[in-house]
């Protein structure tokens, strides 16, 4: 039998799970979206409905799967987890949504990475709950419909942009996530600090959060060391002068920048003199992915205004250069 692409929602990483909230009030941030899904999932209940289906978008590491999961249990329904890239067939998806249960919530990762054949497939299950499976091959061939139980899809994306317009247009709930202000981490770190059975400053725990780039991955992450550096090399508690030192160690300056952050920006200020410069031309110089700086990298440069996206490239804006303790070159930099 072919393995099941499904990944379950048990197995994700240890560290990941012992942060991660379990009902729409446990979670902190994102006021406007918990609101809003807080009314949907409420009438979905009432109506005994399966609730429509759902897009996160946002920069990784803010809640997508998360709140999906958050979702399917505030609904009282199961709850299943894959990734666009893991569905290379349209019979995976299929065995898939044949399984589901009713209004059942399927989480479908990284949907921007779906196979055109694998997203046909997925229209008509959305829209009529519906598979249209193609049997044998050649003249032989032919069209079986499938009925399908009633689920929510919830879909998450890092690139908004790279899905097709009748995929997106097939959610009734877009959502946008965005990255969370520093108080909103700063009570994410602390409960992830009090789960650990840590004792934690109120300053230890603001000094993570302002270095952890508005994304409560990266605050559970930095967390986790810090507390190590807290049990061996002070007396085992969160202070300012422990998070500051271990998180300078670690190379993530006083902005929550990270090593290839701070590259991203010298190679545009030293080797293009802030630019404007094409996003092949750094990808290349700096040996990276496309996708991976589009993705992880600039969305927090942008949302800093260290840098700016224009027509003609990418360019370091006037907090860049001072960020890296150089003069701007031209009196006008933004
Ligand atoms: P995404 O799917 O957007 O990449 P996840 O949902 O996997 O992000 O979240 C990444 C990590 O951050 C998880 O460990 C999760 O528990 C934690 N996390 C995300 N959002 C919150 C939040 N609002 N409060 C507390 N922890 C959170």
């Amino acid at each position: 039998t072919e393995p099941d692409p499904t990944l379950r929602a048990d197995r994700l990483p240890d560290d990941d799970r012992a942060l991660r909230p379990q009902s729409l009030d446990d979670f902190t941030g994102q006021e406007e979206a918990r609101a809003n899904l807080r009314v949907f999932v409420e009438s979905a209940r009432r109506r005994g409905e399966a609730m429509d289906h759902v897009l996160f978008h946002g920069p990784p590491g803010l809640g997508k799967t998360t709140l999906a999961q958050i979702m399917a249990k505030e609904l009282g329904v199961g709850f299943r987890m894959t990734s666009g890239p893991v569905l290379a067939k349209a019979g995976d998806l299929a065995a898939i949504l044949t399984n589901l249960e009713a209004h059942d919530v399927l989480f479908i990762d990284e949907i921007h990475r779906l196979n055109p054949v694998v997203e046909e497939i997925l229209y008509p299950a959305l829209e009529d709950f519906e598979l249209d499976l193609v049997i044998g091959e050649g003249p032989a061939a032919r069209t079986v419909r499938i009925e399908l139980q009633p689920f929510t899809l919830v879909g998450a994306t890092t690139r908004l942009g790279l899905l097709t317009t009748p995929l997106r247009d097939r959610f009734g709930i877009p959502t946008r996530l965005n990255f969370y202000t520093t108080d909103e981490l700063d009570k994410i770190v602390a409960r992830g600090a009090r789960l650990a059975g840590i004792d934690a400053d109120p300053k230890g725990t603001a000094e993570i959060a302002k270095r952890a780039r508005g994304t409560p991955r990266i605050a559970g992450r930095l967390l986790r060391r810090v507390i190590d550096f807290a049990v061996v090399e002070g007396n085992g508690r969160l202070t300012q002068e422990i998070a500051d030192s271990a998180l300078t160690r670690l190379g993530v300056d006083e902005l929550g920048l990270d090593g290839a952050d701070r590259r991203y920006l010298k190679l545009i200020a030293e080797n293009y003199h802030g630019g404007p410069v094409g996003i092949e031309t750094v990808a290349a110089a700096l040996a990276e992915p496309r996708d991976a700086l589009e993705e992880v990298i600039e969305p927090f440069l942008l949302q800093q205004g260290l840098i700016a996206r224009t027509p003609r490239g990418r360019m370091l804006a006037h907090k860049g250069w001072t960020h890296l303790g150089l003069q701007p070159p031209r009196p006008d930099t933004f």
